[in-house]
């Protein structure tokens, strides 16, 4: 549990999230200009009328667009509402051309209602986490403070884009439900949870660096063990995860501060600043009433029916929660490990493809993925990095097929532990060829002819009398350095659990 120090007592952290993920389509939620706004496009180009706001240009909304919330909405096991509304949130900036943004308004249920993830908890125990609903909106334009000493440029490229936004729900009227974050740690799995889900129903790329996944923070603290919810601030438009456990940290420990001291936190909309970590106070919060809400004249109502739904719902493929369970269930692995292997849809596929549906493989291949592999995500066949930084003729990468063969040639005793291990760095360092190939050229065939063994043990007796007398008067302990002798006699080559076995029974 996350929990901050005071002088008196300690304080424990609620945290709220509204993530905004750049939806996947080829045109604009309301109008058909393209949605590509990616930076090699020139500014200006992929904006139509609708988008600039031209006098009498009106909105239609994009069918793809709904049904890719619908998607995410299934994806995240919300009720989907059969009817929602759209409604314009007004405001003046530069980059809002129509002076107000077109939303969902949150008092009606937009088209994604009450849904739930699953996280790991701090606790190691799966955690659900609720979500109060998401909503699609537009997104603004970019404004462009950096292109001249004393002028601003907007490009209105990214104008009319669809986002959406998933907001977590904190049950206000049910203290004792605690589904919601209460660390940075869980802001940053959920995040990456929704991340994964959005990227494998293909809603969004949902990437912070890229600026298609942004969230906005909302930090409360509390005496631990109290029931009630205390005064929140949001800081905004955060895109980096590692800005959001700051953020959040510093945050908390700011409000700890101000309340140790006999203050009151006041609701403002805080600001991060990225060169020290810090927040500071941006403004006071605004609330609904400042945006005059209203339904928006210009676009009917949105509905949708069961039969529209269940269509989509037959078109999903398997999120991370199902691939967990499965991992779980079919394969017997632990809920840490199922968490690790679908931190992201590559690795999970990865994991899957060195599998093969080999359900004896699993586990061996979950802790070499685990413990060894993860220590060098650059050498994995996971992500295109690698074989553009490689030399091209030493692919420094372990594939699924290369696991595999080794996770086989331990489970057949070809070779041990110890060996498969050597072997993995003489690819890292640029050997190729299959497992099978490796071993043989570095002679490393494990020896599980008891033969050879039993003649190494009777040897390794032999020269150490003292240690054998010790061991058959009750010091058992010293089996470890028989096996060792013998290990060091056979160059490493022996099968570990048949040495064990002989010498147990040769000195029992
Ligand atoms: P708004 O839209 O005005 O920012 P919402 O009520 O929609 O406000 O809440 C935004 C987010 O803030 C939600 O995720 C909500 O759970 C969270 N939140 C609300 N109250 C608190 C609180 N006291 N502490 C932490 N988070 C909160
Ligand atoms: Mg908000």
């Amino acid at each position: 549990m996350f929990t901050i120090k005071g002088k008196t007592t300690d304080w424990e952290v609620v945290i709220g999230l509204e993530t905004h993920i750049e939806v996947l389509s080829n045109s604009k939620i309301f109008s058909g200009a393209s949605a590509d706004y990616n930076p090699t496009v020139a500014p200006n180009t992929q904006a139509c009328m609708v988008d600039v706001a031209m006098p009498g240009m009106l909105p239609v909304l994009n069918k793809h667009c709904v049904e890719q919330a619908i998607k995410f909405g299934l994806g995240i096991n919300a009720k989907i509402s059969n009817h929602s509304k759209f409604a314009r949130k007004q405001y003046f900036y530069p980059d809002l051309p129509q002076g107000y943004q077109i939303s969902q308004p949150a008092e009606d249920p937009p088209v994604v209602g009450r849904g739930w993830i699953e996280i790991m908890g701090d606790d190691g125990n799966p955690k659900k986490i609720f979500i109060e609903r998401a909503h699609m909106e537009q997104d603004a334009a970019k404004n462009k403070h950096d292109m001249h000493p004393s002028k601003s440029f907007v490009d209105f490229n990214r104008t009319g884009v669809m986002l959406l936004e998933i907001v977590t729900f904190l049950d206000i009227k049910n203290p004792e439900n605690n589904s919601y974050i209460t660390s940075p740690d869980e802001a940053e799995r959920y995040l990456r949870e929704i991340r994964e889900i959005a990227r494998a129903l293909g809603v969004s790329k949902a990437n912070m660096e890229e600026g298609s996944m942004r969230a906005d923070v909302n930090v409360s603290v509390r005496p631990v063990g109290s029931k009630e919810f205390r005064t929140r601030t949001e800081t905004k438009n955060m895109v980096s995860f590692k800005f959001i456990k700051t953020a959040i940290e510093y945050e908390a420990r700011r409000q700890v501060e101000i309340y140790e001291n006999g203050g009151t936190v006041s609701q403002d909309t805080m600001r991060y600043n990225q060169g020290d970590g810090t927040t500071s106070v941006q403004r006071s919060k605004e609330n609904a009433l400042d945006y005059r809400y209203f339904p928006d004249p210009d676009l009917l109502e949105l509905e949708i029916s069961d039969e529209e739904i269940e269509r989509i719902r037959k078109t999903m493929p398997e999120l991370p929660a199902a691939t967990r369970a499965r991992y779980i269930n079919e394969f017997g692995l632990t809920e840490y490990d199922a968490a690790r292997l679908t931190e992201t849809t590559d690795i999970s596929k990865w994991f899957d493809t060195a599998v093969g549906g080999k359900k004896e493989r699993a586990k061996a291949v979950a802790n070499w993925l685990i413990s060894e592999l993860f220590a060098h995500p650059e050498n994995m066949d996971i992500t295109n990095k690698i074989t553009e930084n490689a030399d091209p003729d030493a692919p420094r990468i372990i594939t699924p097929a290369n696991l595999a063969e080794l996770v086989d040639m331990i489970a057949g005793n070809e070779i041990n532990g110890k060996q498969a291990k050597e072997i993995f760095i003489k690819i890292l360092d640029g050997e190729r060829g299959t497992i099978h190939e490796i071993a043989d050229k570095y002679g490393m065939k494990q020896i599980t002819d008891t033969g050879a063994i039993e003649s190494a043990v009777d040897e390794v007796i032999a020269n150490n009398p003292a240690q054998v007398e010790q061991y058959k008067s009750g010091k058992v302990g010293l089996l470890g350095f028989f096996v060792g002798n013998v290990m060091k006699a056979t160059g490493g080559k022996a099968n570990p659990s048949v040495v064990n076995e002989i010498i147990r029974k040769k000195l029992a």
